[in-house]
């Protein structure tokens, strides 16, 4: 035993025959149902990313702990203003006065 894989050269062989650790052999396998490229192209999309997309994603994060410290913060009671009055209508007596003038 002992054999590294010939690939990621981290995991033993899947046994003395085979060139391949067990997820090495799956990707082997993904390359040749797929394509080697449209493989590639899956993976630069998902797991490589370009400096604006690290921006971006730093940005997302800070935004993320921002507003987890916003909901942490305690709340303030709204104070209500007792001052405030209704405004009273005179829908009515417009009418009438609308009337009077006729
Ligand atoms: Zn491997």
């Amino acid at each position: 035993m002992g054999y590294k894989c010939y690939f990621c050269e981290e995991r033993e062989r899947v046994g003395y025959w085979s060139n391949w650790c067990l997820e090495c052999a799956n990707l082997r396998r993904m390359l040749l149902l797929y394509s080697p490229k449209q493989c590639t192209d899956i993976l630069k999309r998902t797991l490589t990313r370009d400096s604006k997309q690290i921006d971006y994603k730093i940005q997302q994060e800070v935004k993320t702990m921002v507003n987890t410290q916003i909901e942490r913060m305690p709340t303030i009671p709204e104070e209500t203003d007792d001052s405030y009055e209704k405004p009273k209508t005179r829908g009515k007596r417009c009418k009438s006065t609308s009337s009077l003038s006729k």
